[in-house]
């Protein structure tokens, strides 16, 4: 061991950033002026996937000094009765970029088309040359064990792109609709969104073209109606505030050693 002074700086510098730098809560908590400013991306299935996932960390990001872009997978085609694909992409979009706007953040669309979702090795190097263009310090996306086919293969494109990324990059598993879509998720780290659930439910509200007739009769929006306000109570419970957020974090490919 190099027992120089500047030998053990080093030493110190690369166990701090193994020790404390993938630490979520403080990317959120801290500060870009300490930590450098970051660029975010959150992948999301649908239009509303990443929102409801990570809606209310996002603005928590944002405040710190950070970036986020919100990469949407599909334009969410399927998602209006009555409307052709084209319709309801276009709809979706707008929506989606409504919501950004409040967020904070950048939409960006990957254009698949919601129900129809492929994966094959041009899909894939669309897809990575699409997300390391944004230069990501830290990726969020689905957790891959998810009943719906968009969330799982929107999963496993990011997990391919941090796989090859020739940069690497933190990688969080996000939640959606808890014992509904997405399973077995046992979180690593979690967010206190308290402050920013109202902001995050204020975005959620630009999907206006979610909207169903509840359990109680009254028009809702489809992911309140599928649990993510007890999602987000439970969670809160979990961690010990009023409200939270919940990940995965990936590890693997020397991440302890990267410097975020
Ligand atoms: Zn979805």
């Amino acid at each position: 061991m190099d027992k120089t002074s500047n030998g053990r700086r080093k030493f110190m510098k690369s166990s701090l950033a193994g020790v404390g730098l993938l630490s979520l809560p403080q990317l959120v908590y801290g500060s870009a002026e300490q930590s450098g400013k970051k660029k975010i991306v959150v992948v999301g299935g649908h239009p509303d996937d990443p929102e409801c996932g990570t809606g209310g960390t996002v603005p928590l990001l944002i405040k710190a000094g950070h970036e986020v872009t919100l990469l949407y997978f599909t334009n969410g085609d399927e998602g209006i009765e009555d409307k052709t694909h084209e319709e309801a992409a276009a709809i979706r979009k707008k929506e989606c970029e409504a919501a950004c706007k409040i967020l904070g953040a950048k939409p960006l669309f990957f254009n698949q088309i919601d129900g129809e979702s492929v994966i094959n090795n041009l899909e894939m190097a669309r897809f990575q040359k699409l997300l390391w263009a944004e230069k990501p310090h830290v990726v969020f996306c689905h957790w891959p064990i998810d009943s719906h086919k968009d969330h799982q293969l929107s999963s496993v494109l990011t997990m391919q792109a941090w796989m090859e990324a020739p940069v690497p990059f933190a990688l969080y598993f996000y939640e959606v609709c808890m014992g509904y879509q997405s399973f077995l998720f046992h979180p690593t780290d979690y967010v206190d969104i308290s402050e920013t659930q109202a902001l995050k439910w204020k975005a959620l509200a630009c999907h206006a073209s979610q909207k169903i007739i509840g359990a109680d009769g009254k028009y809702t929006q489809m992911m309140h109606d599928c649990g993510h306000p007890s999602m987000e109570d439970f969670r809160g419970k979990e961690l010990g505030v009023q409200a939270a957020e919940a990940f995965i974090r990936m590890t693997g490919r020397g991440m302890g050693k990267l410097i975020l």
